[in-house]
């Protein structure tokens, strides 16, 4: 019997001994430690653990693009997935609220699952507008708001993995400064939106955080959860609002129909007035992995730069930093 090489398993050795070459250290350490497994809920959230974990950890998240979190039912797979979890992390405030008799039951399992909300200060908190008593999740939406998501995250990791603290701290820290230059980014481009045009009508209720970060008046077909589905009045009474205002462009969601969006434009277009679809904005979902959009930061500069570009504002197409051309959504 001859042994050989397969082209393969050549390039596989190849890449290992120049791996051992260039960081015999790393390979040593990553054999010594294995990484965390890490589900995270919805991919806002994963995005930012993985930015913090680095190579401590390998992050999955449950929910890819377009997938709305409030209407979400754990699979039997995902449910797999959370029970071999070394951590668990998810938002809260019923986001995920047909997901919660699974997390409970993950929690009373003895995993350490970790709310995203619990960490987010009170004074912080936007109760939802439609329903009394409960309060608003969509806290991603204001990246001053993510920053408490990365403190939570971090301090879920070090809980777990105590000895890498000074690795998540300062990869946390990093990570804050870059929400820090994205809101600065946001904050001088919707500045440049005129006063008259500073009204945001979406698909849902998700943008609450973000009116109020930037000043923009927030409208949502749907409520904060789309569970409850818009009446024709809705539309008419928000019909009325765009013709009387003269507002040129409204905005559809990657997790929701354009249905309702579409009734707005027809609607308004019977009064005589040209209302435009300004873009396709990511709420409760990030762009494709792999994508600039699929990543948290992409996703909030391009519903940023879309906004603003769409209500007659003043943004560069390529957002933040040029990143936006190079990967645009097909649709
Ligand atoms: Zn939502």
């Amino acid at each position: 019997m001859r042994t050989t090489l397969t082209p393969i398993r050549c390039a596989a050795l190849a890449l290992f001994l120049l791996a051992s070459t260039l960081h015999p250290g790393a390979l040593a350490r990553a054999e010594q430690r294995p990484q965390l497994r890490v589900v995270a809920t919805v991919a806002m959230i994963g995005d930012v653990a993985s930015e913090i974990a680095g190579d401590r950890a390998a992050v999955e998240s449950l929910m890819g693009p377009g997938v709305d979190p409030h209407l979400y039912r754990p699979t039997r797979s995902d449910t797999a997935r959370l029970l071999g979890a070394d951590l668990v992390l998810y938002n809260g405030f019923l986001l995920e609220g047909k997901m919660t008799d699974t997390l409970v039951r993950i929690a009373r399992s003895g995993r350490p699952v970790y709310a995203i909300v619990e960490g987010v200060p009170e004074d912080f908190i936007l109760e939802s507008a439609e329903t009394e008593g409960h309060d608003d999740p969509h806290i991603w939406m204001d990246p001053t708001g993510w920053k408490h998501a990365a403190r939570v995250i971090a301090d879920a990791f070090i809980a777990v993995d105590p000895d890498g603290e000074a690795h998540y701290r300062a990869r946390a820290d990093a990570y804050t400064q870059r929400l820090a230059e994205l809101d600065d980014y946001a904050r001088a481009v919707l500045a440049t939106i005129p006063a008259d045009r500073r009204i945001l009508v979406t698909s849902h209720d998700a943008f609450a955080y973000f009116g109020r970060a930037y000043d923009i008046e927030v409208v949502g077909i749907q409520g904060v959860s789309t569970v409850a589905e818009a009446g024709l009045r809705d539309i008419e009474r928000i019909v009325e609002t765009l013709v009387q205002r003269n507002i040129p462009a409204v905005f559809t969601e990657s997790t929701i129909s354009e249905r309702n969006v579409r009734a707005l434009v027809e609607g308004c277009r019977a009064r005589g007035h040209a209302l435009a679809i300004g873009g396709e904005l990511y709420s409760d979902a990030m762009g494709s992995p792999g994508t600039y959009r699929g990543t948290y930061i992409g996703m909030i500069d391009h519903n940023v730069t879309t906004i603003a570009r769409a209500l007659g504002g003043d943004a560069p197409a390529g957002g933040m930093h040029g990143k936006l051309t190079h990967d645009a959504p097909k649709r």
